[in-house]
């Protein structure tokens, strides 16, 4: 993927520092997830009580929309330290097995795409998320044998773009699952103010309103635009974002009024000029715009479908009318479409 494509809601290098400033520490900064934050907030209070360990948590839905910075709220309000990794850094039963004899009573570790986790390193976290307990096998052969070692009582925090890629045993093992949704514009308009305050970025009500509303449902886009946004405000106005000057960053970023930024419409454009609007497969739609498919899966899809763009079929996707309106084109036959929303209603 383009590491510069700025509507990008995955980490890229440049979000890193800033990412650290803005992110919220406790749950009452936490804007949006009322769900997740409510059962959170229960939980959390109950082990503080029994002076326990929390319970394991899975976290999924796209990328940039505060998975770990929930995990780490779950640290803060727990009184504990948060240890970060993630699937692919986990290769072999050893390296999972370093980390959780260096946790402490209580600890938060937070494993970031779980659904990468090797079923070795897997086999080593059951016993270890059930009973606190790690199985090494010394040796090797006949004489191999196998001892068990105690493991302080630790919370996993697992998080994962693709719950369904998850192996059933794993998933079981995580006491509370929570989906994170898109947020709406209004929330991500308080989250851009917010940032904006801890930033020191002058921003009105209107301007803020009008990145947020342009972020795809998901925070990091947001933060991003906002950074982006001040450039042009400071430039080309007075330092102060807004209405306008949110407009005018916005144009030059190529990013139109739903949010929507080139790949998106490339995407679209393809699915309707050369596939007649579909169904067209995932792999085939991944090839004929250069993308990954999962890319495409985690990236693009969510919100084109959020907004009513994208349709999933059981023979592929679709773009829907809208998706032909906001281009500016006319779909071929209504009703062949028609019927294929009907699939997926009642899927
Ligand atoms: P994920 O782990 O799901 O990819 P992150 O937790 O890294 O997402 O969130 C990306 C950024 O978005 C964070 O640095 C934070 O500044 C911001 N953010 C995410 N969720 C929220 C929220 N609910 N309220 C305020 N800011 C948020």
């Amino acid at each position: 993927m383009d590491d510069e494509r700025i509507t990008t809601p995955e980490l890229t290098q440049q979000d890193d520092e800033i990412e650290l400033s803005l992110r919220p520490k406790y749950l009452r900064e936490y804007i949006g997830q009322e769900k997740a934050k409510e059962n959170l907030a229960v939980f959390i209070a109950a082990a503080r009580q029994r002076g326990e360990a929390l319970d394991h948590v899975l976290l999924y839905g796209p990328p940039g929309l505060g998975k770990t910075t929930l995990a780490g709220i779950v640290a803060n309000e727990m009184g504990v330290n948060f240890r970060v990794t993630s699937g692919p850094a986990i290769e072999k039963p050893g390296d999972l097995a370093a980390l959780l004899t260096n946790l402490n009573e209580g600890d938060v570790l937070f494993i970031d795409e779980i659904h990468r986790l090797s079923r070795a390193v897997e086999e080593v976290l059951y016993p270890a998320m059930e009973d606190y307990v790690l199985d090494i096998i010394i040796g090797k052969g006949p004489s191999a044998r196998s001892i068990r070692l105690d493991l302080p009582h630790f919370t996993l925090v697992g998080a994962t773009t693709r719950a369904g890629q998850l192996s059933a045993p794993l998933r079981d093992r995580f006491g509370c699952i929570f989906r994170l949704e898109l947020y709406t514009p209004a929330q991500l308009g308080l989250i851009v103010t917010r940032s904006a305050g801890i930033l020191g970025i002058a921003a009105d009500p209107d301007g803020a309103l009008e990145l947020a509303s342009r972020s795809r449902g998901t925070p990091r886009i947001a933060n991003r635009l906002l950074k982006r946004a001040r450039d042009f405000a400071q430039v080309v106005g007075n330092g102060s974002i807004t209405l306008q000057s949110a407009q005018t960053a916005l144009r030059n970023m190529d990013i139109d009024e739903l949010g929507l930024d080139l790949i998106d419409r490339r995407l679209l454009h393809v699915m309707i000029t050369q596939y007649n609007g579909g169904p067209v497969g995932l792999e085939t739609l991944a090839a004929a715009v250069g993308e990954e498919s999962v890319t495409i899966e985690d990236v693009y899809e969510p919100y084109l479908m959020q907004i009513g763009f994208l349709g999933r079929t059981p023979r592929g996707r679709i773009a829907t009318p809208m998706a032909y309106a906001h281009l500016g084109m006319r779909p071929p036959q209504a009703a062949s479409i028609e019927n294929e929303q009907l699939t997926i209603d009642s899927l």
